[in-house]
């Protein structure tokens, strides 16, 4: 593939683009390999595409495909449907207007420092930490949308999209079993927020050193302490997160407010 030009951003924020080039790719390039959904594989597509147009923070055009999306899905009466058919309405072949997902991988947050390295994966965390965040701020978005499933509903969405979708089939195995594990603990919109990022933080640890690691950016415990000092802590010599700050942070962080448009279309 073509290096693309190194576009220059800032580690402190989230990039729209990442949000926009992720949805692109999963909707595009990930679910092509399904050719028609059915039984388990369109219940976990419908929660997603019904989740996403309720809590994305992106342009006014996406969210009205992801709108249109869900309002299809939940309308058809259909026990399967051909993925031509989404792949259809995702190019808006039928031109409502205001509907528009651009069909470019533009990675900013997400770029690595070369090609096969970070980009989809990276984006794919980005959006369900910016989704847990937005939830989190507005708690009845998914009320009367059929998303029903209990008190951590984002991350079930993640673990069944991730379990039946997701390209890397050894990603999808480690991160089952850590929902297995312990996604029953989550009771509130807060832990929800801390639970993926804890577990993100374990696969950071895991891969910290593998190929999968790129070299500009090393795996490690994130935030760091230059990201929140406030987060990191030290008891009796050994180091303890500060999970008050933690929450803080990733609030923010993941909020609306930091979400850049910079490089989105
Ligand atoms: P990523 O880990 O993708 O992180 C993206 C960005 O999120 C970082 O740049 C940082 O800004 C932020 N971030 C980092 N840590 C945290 C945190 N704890 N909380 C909140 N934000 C954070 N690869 C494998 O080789 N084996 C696996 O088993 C595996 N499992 C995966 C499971 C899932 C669900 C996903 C989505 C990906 C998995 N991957 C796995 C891919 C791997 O985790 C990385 O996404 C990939 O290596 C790219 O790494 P990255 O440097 O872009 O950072």
């Amino acid at each position: 593939a073509l290096q693309e030009p190194w576009r220059d951003f800032d580690r402190s924020k989230v990039y729209l683009a990442d949000l926009d080039s992720a949805l692109h790719y999963l909707l595009r390039v990930e679910m092509a390999t399904h050719t028609t959904l059915e039984g388990e594989e369109l219940q976990v597509f419908k929660d997603f595409v019904t989740m996403v147009a309720k809590l994305y923070p992106g342009g006014a055009w996406v969210v009205k495909l992801m709108e249109t999306l869900s309002d299809w899905l939940l309308s058809l009466p259909l026990q399967r449907i051909p993925y031509q058919a989404v792949l259809d309405l995702v190019d808006n072949k039928m031109r409502i207007s205001g509907v528009y997902l651009g069909a470019e991988l533009h990675w900013v947050g997400c770029q690595g420092s070369r090609a096969g390295l970070r980009g989809y994966p990276c984006s794919l965390w980005t959006l369900f930490h910016v989704l847990t965040v937005r939830h989190e701020a507005t708690p009845t978005a998914l009320d009367n949308t059929g998303v029903q499933l209990g008190s951590a509903p984002v991350l079930q969405v993640m673990r069944r999209y991730i379990r039946t979708f997701f390209g890397c089939e050894v990603c999808g195995r480690h991160f089952e079993q850590t929902a297995a594990d312990s996604l029953d603990s989550v009771q509130s919109r807060e832990e929800q927020i801390l639970w993926l990022w804890r577990t993100h933080n374990r696969v950071n640890n895991r891969l910290a050193g593998s190929l999968s690691d790129d070299p500009l950016f090393p795996k490690s415990p994130w935030p760091s302490t230059s990201l929140c000092s406030s987060c990191h802590e030290e008891k009796n010599g050994v180091h303890v997160w500060n999970h008050d700050n933690v929450l803080h942070f990733l609030q923010r962080h993941y909020g609306n407010a930091n979400l850049s448009p910079r490089y989105s279309l």
